[in-house]
């Protein structure tokens, strides 16, 4: 191939080396052993292959009416053809008296049939292609059909590049017992079975073995990544529970702890003891307590001579979290302070210098922790709160604040489901809390139209005046923020108009204000000057405000599964029970619909994820996408959950009988390993 259609190719596609092209799997085969006559086509049919001669054509209509329409005809009758788009290009492929193979999705119109942008094939070309009876079809471009790189042409490009290799160019990389025990064919059948099957059974043989390779070989990383660190790292040894842990927990905890934070605290101890660097991720839904789980494991630190400290993605959360730990902490007179952006020069000095000395044992606070300037004494335990908010370059300077690496602790409130922890985070150790404190009441959830906005401005002010507050939330999407904006403010005017003042007071938050009067709307509001709460999504994360009854979602079909949840989960914190109401236009795609179903039917945080998934895929999951691991070409963590659950137990197996891969059986995936590029440093530091 020269080199400007290659550099076409690299552009278009992605592909760059042999491998890429090897690797560019049809996305479909047209099955040559199956050509529907004309006379059986069906409505039930929903796709239709058939062998046909092309009759006529002729472009009709005007405008955006033009349409090309060709009429084909076997033995048995006439199917129309029509096409909307590229009718030139179209036009130049057609003949009349010429055969071709039709394929495409079969519409009635007035009780006939007929396909609209079918796919074209002349059939004499076709029976040159050789023996293949599924023809495999690749996705293109148009800038690549247009240089002669079709679907056709890179199938031709895939069967040239197979004839050339031979076993000896794709290695095996399993072990020969797991070949045997899964039934998988070996790889370089793989490869060549995906593209030029024989027999369907040829192909799904191919689909099964490279799907896989692929999560096997995921989990293995993952699981060495992990097991190396439990074998090799070093941390700081948090040997006993001493005189802090023992007092707050036997004599000032303002509750019983749940049975899921005991087990959570257990589970840590047990981790921190061993020598080895802790790195869990701790889930939790909204609410299920996780503070005090990180307030105890501070207290652990601090009994074995270490500092500890918290940090929260914003101002206002860092705050929120100084306020309840340093009340708990006061009652067994262990100092905590706070360090953020706005914390006053002197206060900051004072701070810097009493960590370095090793007085200061807890801080809480925003990045601003982790800033070069910020040198502990002996810093044993980092807990990171809202993970997701913190960038993983962040999180990477926290390794060198000690001698010997800090205990890691991230809390995340953003659930994950099992499925996708277990491959994005499949390094980590794993806790969840999965139990909410007793006597929650749980959050009634309603959807309601726009058109009904009064009534449940109404319902609003009756429980205002009951003494309670209220959250109206508008969409922000970055891309329209304009329009958004303007409708914020729209919508706080209207607000305004329902509950003036000075009996009715309201807070307004979104992004553009600045910090300061931000931080002041807010103080307002969670010290209840202000009944209503109006803004953007910025107060998703974290703020609590036990006596704020209901959430109000206005274009709620504007929102993903997992935020509509984080929303929802600012309300429901006090004794009070309370509301979430989302507000939608008339008019709702299908999506905004099951969304709406799924959130009005379950408060579970996990189902909800597990939905989130299915609906939207593993790609948008928040604090997922830099991980590069959930990128797999065939297999899917929704669809091949058996396989997924079934590679991660052999992986894990395998590991287990040799951990250094050093069995003669296991010296092919070793050195395959070795070859794989890519990088894996992101997970270290999660
Ligand atoms: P989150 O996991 O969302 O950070 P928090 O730690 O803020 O949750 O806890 C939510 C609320 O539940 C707080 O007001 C906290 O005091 C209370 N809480 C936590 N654990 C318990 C418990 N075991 N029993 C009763 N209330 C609890
Ligand atoms: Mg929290």
């Amino acid at each position: 191939m020269g080199p400007q259609r290659a550099d076409l190719l690299k552009k278009e596609l992605n592909i760059f080396t042999f491998g890429d092209l090897l690797e560019h799997f049809p996305y479909r085969h047209i099955d040559r052993t199956k050509v529907n006559l004309i006379s059986e086509i069906t409505p039930a049919l929903e796709f239709a292959q058939v062998a046909a001669v092309l009759v006529n054509f002729e472009v009709i209509g005007q405008k955006a009416g033009k349409r090309l329409v060709a009429q084909v005809k076997d033995k048995t009758g006439f199917l129309e053809l029509t096409w909307f788009q590229g009718l030139g290009w179209v036009q130049k492929q057609l003949e009349v008296g010429q055969s071709y193979l039709v394929y495409g999705r079969v519409t009635f119109y007035n009780g006939q049939p007929q396909i609209v942008h079918p796919e074209l094939e002349v059939l004499a070309a076709e029976q040159q292609l050789g023996k293949n009876f599924l023809e495999p079809v690749y996705s293109t471009t148009e800038k690549l059909k247009a240089r002669g790189l079709g679907a056709r042409q890179l199938g031709k490009l895939t069967q040239l590049l197979i004839s050339m290799l031979h076993e000896r160019d794709m290695q095996e990389n399993l072990p020969a017992g797991i070949l045997q025990q899964v039934k998988l064919i070996g790889r370089f059948a793989a490869y060549r079975q995906i593209h030029f099957p024989q027999t369907l059974t040829e192909y799904d043989d191919a689909v099964k073995r490279l799907k896989f390779e692929e999560f096997f070989i995921a989990q293995l990383r993952m699981n060495l990544l992990r097991s190396n660190r439990h074998r090799f790292s070093k941390g700081v040894i948090f040997e006993k529970v001493g005189d802090n842990f023992n007092n707050l927990y036997k004599n000032h905890l303002p509750f019983e702890l749940t049975g899921a934070q005991k087990r959570v605290i257990r589970e840590i101890r047990i981790d921190t003891a061993k020598g080895k660097q802790m790195n869990r991720l701790l889930q939790g839904d909204v609410g299920s307590g996780k503070t005090i789980v990180a307030v105890l494991t501070m207290l652990l630190a601090v009994d074995n001579g270490c500092q500890a400290c918290l940090m929260a993605p914003t101002e206002i959360l860092s705050q929120q979290h100084y306020k309840t730990i340093s009340s708990l902490l006061e009652k067994i007179n262990l100092p905590v302070r706070l360090l953020t952006g706005s914390t006053k020069t002197a206060e900051r000095k004072k701070i810097l210098k009493e960590l370095e000395e090793g007085t200061l044992k807890i801080l809480i606070g925003t990045h601003a922790v982790i800033e070069d300037v910020v040198q502990f004494n002996n810093l044993g335990l980092v807990i990171i709160d809202e993970q997701h908010r913190f960038g993983v370059a962040q999180r990477a300077k926290l390794w060198e604040k000690a001698a010997i690496p800090p205990h890691i602790l991230v809390m995340t409130a953003t659930p994950i489901p099992r499925t996708l922890a277990m491959t994005a985070y499949g390094d980590l150790d794993y806790s969840v809390i999965d139990e909410l404190p007793p006597g929650r009441q749980p959050i009634a959830t309603v959807h309601r139209y726009e058109t009904h906005r009064s009534k449940v401005m109404d319902f609003i002010r009756a429980e205002i005046d009951k003494g309670r507050q209220a959250y109206i939330i508008f969409p922000l999407i970055e891309e329209s923020a304009k329009m958004d904006y303007e409708n914020l403010m729209k919508g706080f005017e209207n607000v305004k108009a329902y509950f003036p003042e000075p009996k009715y007071w309201i807070s307004m938050v979104h992004g553009r204000q600045p910090a300061a009067q931000k931080e002041l709307n807010m103080k307002r509001f969670v010290e209840h000057d202000t009944q209503i709460m109006v803004s953007t999504t910025v107060i998703e994360v974290g703020v609590d405000v036990p006596n704020a009854s209901v959430m109000v979602i206005e274009s709620s079909e504007k929102f993903g599964l997992s935020q509509l949840h984080q929303l929802r989960g600012r309300v429901g914190r006090g004794a009070e029970k309370s509301y979430c109401i989302l507000l939608t236009g008339t008019k709702l795609g299908n999506d905004a619909r099951e969304r709406i179903k799924i959130m009005t039917s379950t408060n579970n945080g996990f189902e909800i994820a597990e939905k989130d998934l299915e609906l939207r895929g593993p790609g948008d999951i928040e604090g997922t996408r830099q991980s590069g691991v959930l990128n797999f070409k065939l297999a899917s963590i929704v669809q091949d959950r058996q396989l997924l659950e079934l590679t991660k137990n052999m992986a894990a197996e395998l590991l287990e009988n040799d951990p250094d891969l050093i069995s003669a059986d296991n010296l092919r995936l070793k050195s395959f390993l070795n070859q794989q590029k890519g990088n894996v440093l992101w997970s270290k530091i999660s």
